[in-house]
């Protein structure tokens, strides 16, 4: 346990000074609260020797009222040093969270990893920030506080310094016990958690493709499910740690009556007086007080050490290399735009792309094509640096891309996806991503461009619109319309463009092309091509398939080498 405050204590960082210092200010609180019970014993003292005059009463009562006094002002630091450095600890943490997803490969983010991110933002921080910084000091005062105790057990009488020492032994033991199994159930429930999260966020993205299969009911069945099993496991380790907190509580009953009837005893047999009799009767049941509170505050913090290790693990995730002190200039001479040199590359063990070699001259346009799993999108994606190459190397400029930081790769590079993502923010914003420092008339000229001008204008606030999240109160052409803006204020020299297979009307798509071909003037293009009619007119074509060029040359070309792309060509033409 003591680990785990280690723990706690090490990942405040450069807030470590202040939470030990809250550690006086707590520890000062607690010899405070002590001082009316002594006053309280001085005073019954005074009374049983017959001593007690005006000015000793004056005297106590002034020493009870600064007590008091004082408690409340040392609780008040001890408040501001820990919460405050609490919160501002989860801040800076959340902030170097936020920079190292930033860093991390897109494969993080696909391999169901969202669950376990919004569980450390939401649940782990939240709690450790919520229950454990405040009270990391007031562990610390109760073992301090109970070592006094026993302290002055011992110097009244070694006989009761040992039976003291004995109870807190005997605290120790079953206070580990009930940490013991609270942490097992603590770990289940947690991650019962976890997967009640990860089935949640499931359910809300899907749950477009949930109602129209007419899922609700089934998928409905496996939400309840897991909120069941997270109900069930919480109430396991309520089960699990109740009977050891009513132990606790017996043995500070038991212990605080042995500690009664010792002192009864050295005081039958003249060991100790009247007066300090009087002294154990008031301090008796505050004996064990911090121990028994120091575990109770434990057992709320067993989900502390698998909290932590989600941090940690989350933390932990490899972030790409963002090294690279090379940079792009307007002077560059270079030969090719994009260079592929020898690239293989594999989500796992297993190769999906096999030594892929082509170039691309700038202001040329190289289109893939080839069955779906080919490796089309996975070769779009290395050039982004989503992931990074296996072995061979991907150039840019004549610049290997890990050589060249990863804000001026992108730079470089703009993207039009099949699946568009809008914020839940104005249109003119979602528009403004794309170079936040453009002035308006870029942006509205961006959106003119990409053909969402007019429509814009059609809505209730034109570009002060505020967009539902992820696009939701546009439709589909409109939402890739604004993408397309985006990348045409953005003005990269390369874009890479996955066509859209999602039929959408006549009109919109007539749009959607005149957009695209705004956005793609005088641009080197990597297109992702579905309907080969659209790119007849490319430079070269590369028909991907099982992770290999299998053709490569203009439309003419391939058309004379009758091999897959000119029989895709047939099939389509057939359609
Ligand atoms: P295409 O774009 O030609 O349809 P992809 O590049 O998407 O092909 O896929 C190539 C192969 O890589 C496929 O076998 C696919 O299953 C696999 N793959 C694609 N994305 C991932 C991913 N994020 N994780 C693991 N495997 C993936």
């Amino acid at each position: 346990m003591i680990k785990i405050m280690h723990r706690l204590i090490n990942m405040t960082g450069r807030y470590k000074g202040r939470i030990r210092a809250s550690y006086i200010t707590a520890f000062l609180k607690g010899l405070m609260m002590k001082v009316p019970l002594i006053a309280c014993f001085f005073c019954i003292s005074f009374f049983m020797q017959h001593t007690m005059d005006k000015t000793k009463c004056i005297y106590l009562g002034i020493a009870v009222l600064v007590s008091v006094i004082l408690e409340a002002l040392f609780e008040h630091i001890s408040n501001i040093l820990q919460s405050a450095a609490g919160y501002m600890v989860f801040a800076d943490m959340r902030l170097r969270l936020g920079d190292h997803l930033r860093k991390l490969p897109m494969g993080y983010f696909t391999e169901g990893n969202i669950g376990k991110i919004s569980s450390v933002l939401a649940t782990d921080m939240v709690f450790i920030e919520e229950n454990c910084m405040g009270v990391l000091s007031e562990l610390v005062t109760f073992l301090i506080s109970q070592g006094i105790m026993v302290t002055m057990m011992f110097v009244m009488d070694i006989r009761l310094g040992l039976l003291s020492l004995l109870i807190v032994g005997v605290f120790v033991i079953i206070g580990n016990l009930m940490l013991k199994a609270t942490t097992e159930h603590s770990i289940i429930k947690q991650e019962a958690a976890e997967s009640l999260t990860e089935e949640v966020l499931d359910m809300a993205e899907g749950i477009g493709i949930i109602k129209s299969y007419n899922l609700l009911g089934e998928r409905s069945k496996r939400l309840t499910e897991e909120f069941e099993k997270s109900c069930r496991e919480s109430i396991r380790f309520e089960v699990d740690y109740t009977p050891w907190s009513r132990a606790l509580y017996l043995a500070f009953g038991i212990g605080t009556a042995l500690v009664l009837a010792l002192s009864a005893y050295l005081h039958q047999t003249g060991v100790i007086s009247d007066e300090y009799m009087v002294g154990m009767a008031l301090f008796l049941f505050d004996m064990f007080v911090a121990i028994k509170s120091y575990y109770g505050q434990m057992a709320r913090l067993t989900v502390t050490d698998a909290s932590l290790d989600r941090i940690e693990e989350v933390f932990a995730a490899e972030e790409l290399k963002d090294e690279g002190k090379k940079t792009f200039a307007a002077t560059d001479s270079f030969g090719n735009e994009i260079e592929y040199d020898n690239v293989s590359f594999g989500y796992t063990e297993k190769d999906v792309l096999k030594k892929v070699s082509f170039a691309v001259k700038q202001g040329e346009m190289a289109a893939l094509v080839g069955p779906s799993g080919g490796g089309k999108s996975t070769i779009a994606s290395l050039l982004a640096r989503f992931w990074d190459v296996k072995s061979g190397r991907i150039l840019v400029k004549g610049k290997d891309i890990r050589e060249v930081p990863l804000g001026s790769l992108m730079d470089q590079i703009s993207m039009v996806f099949q699946r568009v993502y809008l914020f839940q923010d104005t249109v003119y914003n979602n528009i403004a991503i794309g170079r936040p420092n453009a002035t308006k008339e870029e942006v509205m000229e961006a959106a003119k461009k990409a053909r969402c001008y007019d429509f814009i204008m059609q809505l209730p606030e034109g570009f002060d619109t505020v967009i539902g999240e992820g696009g939701a109160s546009l439709s589909g052409g409109e939402q890739q319309r604004i993408s397309i803006a985006r990348c045409i204020l953005k003005d990269a020299p390369i874009v890479i463009l996955d066509e859209a297979t999602a039929s959408v009307d006549a009109d919109n798509e007539r749009a959607i092309q005149e957009a695209i071909s705004e956005l793609c003037k005088n641009k080197t293009l990597l297109v992702i091509a579905h309907r080969l009619k659209t790119i007849r007119d490319a430079d070269q074509i590369l028909l991907i398939a099982d992770g290999e060029i299998k053709e490569q040359g203009d439309h003419k070309k391939l058309m004379e080498q009758k091999g897959t792309y000119a029989h895709m060509v047939e099939l389509q033409a057939a359609v």
